[in-house]
């Protein structure tokens, strides 16, 4: 390794990315060098449990390139645990976090770098298109953002991704965040400092699949929000309130007709109201439920406080 602190640090996590890694590698390096002042730096690529070849090729990297550090995780701790375990091991002044698929192109850390130099501390690249990606995702995506964006108070950017450069200091916020269910790119907003964004074009996969299914895309949907809002408590609340003065209402209709033998035109004795009324009631109880349940859950899950993730050891070029 040329230097024990480099000046920048590129953080990759790959599960399943094993015809990625050589062009990625590549285009990373290639850009690096040419960057102004040729500052030092390393690439720190983060195996999150790999079932395929990844870790041998980027085994193939670590003897053909200069600076490259493979970190294994002991199994798949999913994206965000394998990009905070990168994030940990990178020792730059400043670091980048980007995809491995190359749908983030690494050409837009020249314009990071260079923000970085003017002085902000994030720099986070805004999807002004999406190639290559269904309908559907950039759709529920957009409206994900923005219903973020509307239920939380950190002002989180919206359609920017977890590509982008941190200066050493919100590394360290970072770092001292401990929770699990980590959204990243909250968690950036939430530190502060100087943020900027920048545009950009995002890139088809380069090869293979998507590792975000539906299910995954939900979880991490559910993670951002209640990482950051505790909006839908208090709609459960508010659903309680609107359901039980509507109740009240209509208690007092079905007293006041009881009292005074008023019956509407027509009168049937009312199985359908009563069928209405508890249906109505037991979603909304439900619901209720359903929503403390999602925050219980991941406050048992902070409360055990297991580690975030493990490492089964570190791999640098000579
Ligand atoms: N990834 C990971 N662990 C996982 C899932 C994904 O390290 O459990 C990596 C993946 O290899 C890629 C990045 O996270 O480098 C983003 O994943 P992907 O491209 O599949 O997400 P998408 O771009 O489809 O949202
Ligand atoms: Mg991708």
């Amino acid at each position: 390794m040329e230097s024990r602190h480099p000046t920048l640090s590129v953080v990759v996590p790959l599960y399943n990315e094993e015809g990625n890694v050589a062009p990625l590698c590549e285009r990373l390096e290639g850009i690096l060098m040419r960057l102004p002042g040729a500052p030092s730096y390393e690439i720190i690529i983060v195996n999150d449990g790999s079932a395929d070849a990844t870790a041998d090729r980027v085994r193939d990297q670590l003897r053909t390139r200069k600076n490259i550090v493979l970190v294994n995780l002991s199994r798949n701790f999913g994206h965000q645990l394998a990009a905070t375990a990168g994030l940990d091991t990178a020792k730059g002044d400043a670091v980048i976090l980007m995809d491995g698929d190359l749908q983030d192109p690494p050409e837009l850390i020249a314009e990071f770098f260079d923000r970085w130099q003017a002085g902000y501390d994030v720099v986070y690249a805004v999807r002004r298109t999406r190639k290559g990606e269904s309908l559907f995702k950039t759709a529920t995506a957009r409206m994900f953002y923005r219903i973020v964006r509307k239920m939380t108070k950190v002002n989180i950017p919206v359609d920017t991704g977890d590509f982008r450069l941190m200066s050493r200091r919100v590394v360290t916020a970072l770092h001292r965040s401990p929770e699990r269910h980590r959204f990243l790119r909250g968690m950036v907003s939430w530190v502060g400092y100087r943020q900027i964004g920048v545009e950009y074009d995002r890139d088809e996969r380069h090869t293979g699949v998507t590792k975000y299914p539906l299910a995954k895309m939900l979880r991490f949907a559910i993670d951002g929000i209640t990482s950051f809002s505790d909006a839908p408590l208090r709609l459960a609340s508010y659903l309680g309130f609107c359901s039980s003065f509507v109740a009240f209402i209509y208690a007092i209709v079905v007293i006041v007709s009881k009292l005074f033998s008023i019956h509407p035109p027509a009168y049937t004795p009312g199985w359908a109201s009563t069928i209405v009324a508890v249906i109505f009631l037991g979603g909304v109880q439900l619901i209720g439920i359903g929503i403390l349940g999602e925050y219980l859950g991941r406050i048992y899950d902070e409360v055990k406080g297991r580690p975030l993730y493990l490492i089964s050891d570190i791999e640098r070029s000579q």
